[in-house]
């Protein structure tokens, strides 16, 4: 097992950093660019209509669920800091992890157009940001990870080995990514990509899954060596079967929820729940569009962001 240390950066003193908007952009976002007709994601095939929303979503409270997530992790009284970020055009959220005695920090899956900001939370909360990780070689966004590195030096780029892609720290499955006095165990979940990885944060027993499992979801397993034999495995035995109160956060969602539990996926996910010759048959007739971003994104992600970015895509 390696252990994964990073270099520091400092910044300035921390001050508050409140996100309390985000999922009224994401409902707003959503009819913005999909069309209130289209109610299916085109990256991940999940139908958003009221019957798949959950009762606090259906009364229109998804922002008191975002308070509630948000009060609950934002960690001010508590030895970490925690903050889920969203990106409201592809709908990624963005996890920046931290030891509120060290102040080492870990960002996972930052989006390019959202640096900026990311870099604004990381110097307004005094963080030295140490490892940026991707959890897969996205193909819906550009990864932030590049300019990240031009930003602060020091920061390391991270994604799976089994990836191909290029990065400063290349994880393996077993791998231990250490922030502080945290650690995030690397777990390969090949299936929605080969070079998927979760991190799994067992001190707070909290999961940040990519695309590997989603909230009633998943990701889609038609390109990119998208396998759903594969996938079900791995969500079966590296996600689910971790302890039923652990807390799944997903690299994407598109209805206004923030987290999900083992539990409430092994009883609710109307995909994984089901036998595996049943997952596979439904993975199989999924009929998706072809991702928008695909063939920008994923030059650039094989180089971890380190491209030859059009001006646009770095500007928020
Ligand atoms: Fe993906």
């Amino acid at each position: 097992m390696r252990v994964l240390r990073g270099l520091v950066v400092t910044f300035s003193k921390p001050t508050r950093v409140l996100s309390r908007a985000h999922a009224t952009l994401t409902q707003r976002s959503f009819a913005e660019t999909f069309g209130q007709q289209n109610r299916k994601c085109p990256l991940c095939g999940f139908f958003q209509s009221g019957d798949l929303l959950s009762p606090v979503s259906r009364r229109g409270s998804a922002v008191g669920v975002n308070v509630r997530t948000m009060a609950a992790f934002g960690g001010r009284d508590d030895d970490f800091i925690f903050r889920q970020l969203l990106d409201y055009k592809s709908f990624t959220y963005t996890y920046l992890l931290a030891d509120r005695t060290t102040s080492d920090a870990v960002l996972i899956d930052p989006v390019v157009e959202m640096v900026n900001r990311d870099m604004q939370v990381v110097k307004d909360l005094g963080l030295n940001l140490i490892f940026a990780a991707n959890t897969h070689v996205h193909a819906d966004h550009i990864t932030g990870t590049g300019e990240i590195k031009k930003k602060l030096p020091g920061c390391k780029s991270m994604i799976a080995d089994v990836s191909g892609a290029k990065a400063d720290v290349k994880l393996k499955h077993g791998d231990t990514i250490k922030f502080g006095k945290f650690e995030l165990e690397c777990r390969n979940t090949p299936g929605h990509t080969d070079g998927c990885m979760t991190f799994v944060w067992h001190q707070k027993s909290m999961v940040f899954t990519g695309d590997a499992i989603l909230i009633r979801g998943c990701g889609r397993t038609d390109f990119q060596q998208g396998n759903p034999q594969n996938l079900y495995d791995s969500v079966h035995k590296q996600i689910l079967s971790l302890p039923r109160h652990f807390m799944l956060f997903p690299a994407h969602d598109y209805t206004g929820q923030t987290m999900t539990t083992v539990d409430e996926e092994l009883k609710y996910n109307p995909r994984l729940s089901k036998p595996k010759s049943d997952f596979v048959k439904i993975m199989k007739e999924l009929t998706l569009p072809y991702p928008k971003q695909i063939d920008k994104a994923l030059p650039a992600n094989m180089v971890c962001g380190a491209y030859d970015l059009p001006a646009e895509a770095t500007t928020n």
